[in-house]
């Protein structure tokens, strides 16, 4: 059977001297893992369409066991991101978290979107990539099934409270007065960072992005987006781990 879909490639590995294996998040089946024989070869057409970070239109066999690409024509490279060593390291972060988080064999057209949107911002660099990090988390997150309630207090239902806490554990808001009913582990997040939080998982795509936030309020942030992420996928992530290390 032959597969026409756009997708993005999130991982290339090196299988012999000039194939690979690559994973790709399609537009139509979610993630693919298929072969692309002699893919590394210079003269080859698909060469750049079947690199990292490659967004592409693909023709691909399905065969009994795996997958293979036929043909594969580049539509977008993001070039400037190759360029920066710190937007490459968290670009590749955010494929190795979709690799963990998106579906198999079924429509991924949102996961593509909210993913092909980030690495334009973070390509084009006019948007402070701290915030499009964790509104990317969060957003994967809520589409992978984790969304948490982020509407109002869990207990009295308040909506807003200068002391809001947030729980990580079961995804909830708690305010500091009904605080003391919960002994699960509890983020101080305030009324700016809720604003935050919701912001990145209710507001739809075309204005997710225009999120901008002072410093206290993005650390809190950021911190709990990831905090959030980590608890939940419950494995280490070693391009997570990188772009730690790297960002300043
Ligand atoms: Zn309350």
């Amino acid at each position: 059977m032959i597969i026409i879909t756009d997708g993005l490639v999130i991982k290339e590995t090196n299988t012999k001297e000039n194939d690979k294996v690559i994973t790709i998040l399609t537009r139509d089946r979610g993630i693919i893992r298929a072969f692309a024989n002699n893919a590394k070869k210079i003269n080859n057409p698909k060469n750049n369409a079947t690199g990292l970070l490659a967004y592409s239109k693909f023709e691909i066999y399905k065969g009994r066991n795996a997958y293979s690409v036929n043909s594969a024509e580049v539509k977008e490279l993001f070039l400037p991101l190759r360029s920066d060593l710190t937007k490459m390291a968290l670009a590749q972060y955010l494929c190795e978290l979709t690799g963990e988080l998106a579906p198999r064999e079924e429509n991924s057209e949102e996961q593509l979107r909210l993913l092909l949107n980030t690495l334009y911002f973070i390509a084009k660099g006019e948007r402070c990539t701290r915030t499009l990090k964790a509104i990317f988390e969060m957003r994967s997150m809520s589409l992978a099934g984790y969304m948490p309630n982020l509407v109002c207090c869990d207990n009295c239902k308040c909506y807003e409270h200068e002391n809001m806490h947030f729980l990580p554990d079961n995804g909830i808001l708690v305010c500091g007065s009904c605080l003391k009913l919960y002994h699960q582990q509890a983020v101080f997040v305030g009324i700016n960072a809720t604003f935050a939080l919701r912001h990145s998982i209710y507001t739809e795509l075309n204005r997710l992005f225009t999120l901008t936030l002072d410093a206290d309020t993005l650390n809190i942030f950021e911190h709990t987006c990831e905090l959030y992420t980590i608890k939940h996928i419950d494995k280490q992530l070693k391009t997570l781990d990188f772009y730690k290390i790297i960002r300043t």
